[in-house]
């Protein structure tokens, strides 16, 4: 079988700059979180590259038409209602309103910052599966060496984690992709591709837009703007030449069917 990439975006009011006491309004997040998406059309429009969105309903409440037309190729999945709060009544107001929007259903949640929460809740919510599992080890936010690596069941919902090495757990997500060397973070990503059959990466929009004026430490906000858009272009395309892009839910679809 082709080896599969499982890309996604993490589409969201810009809230980052608030964990690090820095003031910002909640205009501004809404703006560079749609420059973000903006820069990524390009991407999110070629033939190549079909993505899940996971996005806060009070993004898509900002920009509805936007969020619709998106999800006509990509999957829609939700990120939760406010990226900067949380109530587990929130699980099933978020699916109820990004449902709305695009007229189709949502099966899949991620929560903001990788938050845990019972997988009843999330099962209550009428939710298919969870992409909130990132299994390594993060020093000060989380330590999830014990888990599972690679998609697996948990109490029922079925969870897809954040892609790390098969050797040491090295974590292949935004912050990696950001600091890490290309061809060393390439040779990673291909390690696991070629070991697991598939890769599960994640990114946000506002990365891609410069958001060095916020007060935020320089490992977050490395090559922001135009730099990093080059190194995801040059990512995309090695890795369309070993494998296909698509949606979670697909892909979860595609695995209960062998
Ligand atoms: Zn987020």
């Amino acid at each position: 079988m082709t080896p599969k990439i499982l890309l996604s975006f993490d589409v969201e009011e810009f809230d980052m700059p608030l964990e690090y006491n820095f003031n910002i309004s909640l205009e501004t997040q809404m703006e560079i979180g749609k420059k973000g998406l903006d820069n990524l059309m390009p991407i999110l429009n070629d033939k190549n590259y079909t993505t899940t969105l996971f996005t806060t309903a009070n993004f898509a409440n900002h920009f509805p038409d936007i969020i619709k037309t998106l999800s006509d190729k990509h999957e829609i999945a939700s990120h939760t209602f406010f990226h900067s709060n949380y109530t587990t009544a929130h699980l099933l107001s978020s699916r109820l309103k990004l449902s709305e929007i695009i007229e189709k259903p949502i099966t899949g949640l991620r929560m903001p910052r990788m938050r845990q929460v019972p997988m009843k809740d999330i099962q209550e919510a009428g939710y298919q599966y969870d992409a909130s599992m990132h299994p390594t080890w993060l020093p000060g936010r989380y330590n999830n060496f014990n888990k599972p690596r690679t998609l697996y069941k948990e109490e029922e919902m079925i969870r897809v984690p954040a892609s790390v090495s098969p050797n040491f757990r090295i974590p292949l997500f935004w912050l990696s992709f950001k600091n890490f060397p290309y061809a060393l973070y390439l040779s990673l990503a291909l390690q696991t591709l070629r070991k697991d059959g598939y890769l599960s990466l994640y990114f946000h929009p506002w990365e891609f837009t410069n958001i060095n004026a916020y007060g935020l430490p320089k490992y977050t906000t490395k090559g922001s703007d135009n730099e990093l858009l080059d190194k995801l272009y040059r990512l995309l395309n090695d890795l369309k030449k070993q494998a296909e892009f698509i949606t979670m839910a697909d892909f979860i679809e595609n695995r209960n069917m062998e």
